[in-house]
């Protein structure tokens, strides 16, 4: 607090780990005191901040600020991924960070945690322009990262396209072929199932939640907010279980789609033609279009923020419990406030984090490094099945810690914990530094 007064997103995370923590430091507070674990573990590694000078198409020369956090490796190289967003500054990226190194060590994969980023916004620019943004960003970063050092990823604003510009740009700067970036396209060391990975595996981990409370999503009525990656493949994995999905999202609007929305339409319009949702509800008639949020006002049973931090406040939650909502699971990183999820939580609604629900993605890509280290690429099928393991493992991990606890249900303690233990330990075995 004294340190970072201005750094409100990276308070917020790190307030919410650390509350939830109480009972396991209280069992052993002296020892947490005395070997400093929460001050190393809340003080990242390292923090990059560089600029990344480019040329737009007028021919005017642009500049930006990057950003890449290196966490916490004590469980394996830094892992995480590079947001591209005029929003983006150092407590986003710090709390992406320091949310991921929980996130990675709940796969059971030997990943660490880190982030990074840059304020460049990638709407209406060029490919050119996006090359030569992604070729300079890389220029610098390539200094600090590398398949055993460091391995970053995609995340708002980064898709295949982007992590294409710069995989070439690193090897060709560094004169090699290694899997320093996840996310590549097939034809350069890209795993089957990591576009899907989260959309996917945040359904997986919804419907082991929904199975173990004696329920199933089909027929069930789902929100989600959003309309990128995670969103999408949320979609589609939830309709493909039998459940209907009636809302998603953009920055500008958001769409009601009584019909249950057409995934492959969506796709042709946020994939293929870079459009906004508005070019969606032209070609549906059975849905509607609303400028600004709205998507928790919709009657659910179970809401899932794809979009971004922050986007379902205290009144949403309000708005959602009077509705009914049975369960609210984060596919987004950090996408409700602590208040929100405060009250979710002393409502009975059972609430998935995000560190839990939306480790797909990254555990695709530690997958993704384990084929670049063995020169192997695995089917589709044994990929996706190993993402639903880990997902099924995640919701057994976070339900039996919270257990040992004596809270039953409480997904945020128990992610934390089980997150926390593995690092703690980890760090403690390789000694003060
Ligand atoms: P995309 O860039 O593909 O999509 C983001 C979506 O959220 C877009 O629909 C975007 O609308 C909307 N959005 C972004 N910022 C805002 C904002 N400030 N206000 C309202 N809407 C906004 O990103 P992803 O789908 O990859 O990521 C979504 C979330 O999931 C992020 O929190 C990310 O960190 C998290 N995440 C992603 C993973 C992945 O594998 N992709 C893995 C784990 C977490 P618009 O197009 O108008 O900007």
């Amino acid at each position: 607090e004294r340190q970072y007064p201005e750094q409100a997103e990276f308070k917020q995370a790190v307030t919410e780990v650390l509350e939830s923590l109480r009972p396991v430091i209280e069992r052993d507070e002296a020892h947490y005191r005395k070997e400093a674990l929460l001050e190393r573990l809340t003080t990242p590694d390292r923090q990059l901040l560089f600029r990344v000078a480019w040329v737009d198409d007028e021919g005017q020369t642009q500049v930006n600020n990057a950003y890449r956090v290196q966490f916490n490796n004590a469980i394996g190289p830094y892992k995480g991924g590079l947001r591209l967003h005029p929003s983006v500054n150092l407590s986003i990226i710090k709390f992406l960070g320091f949310e991921q190194i929980f996130k990675n060590a709940l796969t059971g994969l030997p990943i660490g945690g880190g982030k990074g980023g840059c304020d460049f916004d990638p709407k209406g620019r060029s490919d050119r322009e996006i090359m030569a943004f992604c070729q300079s960003f890389m220029t610098e970063l390539a200094r600090y990262i590398g398949a055993d050092i460091d391995v970053p990823a995609g995340d708002i604003g980064t898709g295949a396209r982007e992590i294409g510009y710069l995989f070439g740009q690193y090897k060709r700067l560094k004169g090699t072929y290694e899997g320093v970036l996840t996310g590549k396209g097939l034809a350069f060391g890209g795993s089957l199932v990591r576009t899907e990975a989260t959309g996917y595996g945040l359904l997986y981990l919804v419907d082991e939640l929904v199975k173990d409370h004696g329920s199933s999503l089909a027929g069930k009525t789902l929100t989600v907010s959003g309309a990128g990656n995670v969103a999408i493949y949320a979609i589609k994995k939830a309709q493909a279980l039998g459940a209907k999905v009636v809302t998603c999202s953009d920055s500008s609007g958001w769409v009601y789609d009584e019909a249950g929305i057409d995934v492959e339409l969506l796709q042709e319009v946020k994939e293929v033609k870079r459009a906004r949702l508005t070019e969606y509800v032209a070609k549906r008639p059975s849905a509607t279009y609303h400028e600004g949020r709205g998507v928790w006002s919709v009657k659910t049973d179970i809401a899932l923020p794809c979009a971004t931090q922050n986007e379902l406040t205290l009144a949403d939650a309000k708005q959602l419990v009077a509705n009914g909502v049975y369960a609210v699971a984060e596919g987004a990183n950090m996408p409700t406030t602590l208040e929100a999820t405060k009250y979710l939580q002393e409502q009975g609604v059972l609430f998935v984090p995000g560190k839990a629900a939306n480790a797909g993605g990254v555990a695709v890509s530690a997958l993704e490094m384990s084929q670049n280290s063995e020169r192997l690429s695995w089917s589709f099928e044994k990929t996706d099945e190993e993402l639903k393991q880990i997902m099924q493992n995640i919701y057994y991990n976070i339900k039996e810690a919270a257990l040992e606890y004596d809270r039953p249900d409480d997904f945020v303690l128990g992610a934390n914990i089980a997150g926390f233990k593995k690092v703690a330990q980890a760090m403690e075995a390789q000694g003060v530094y």
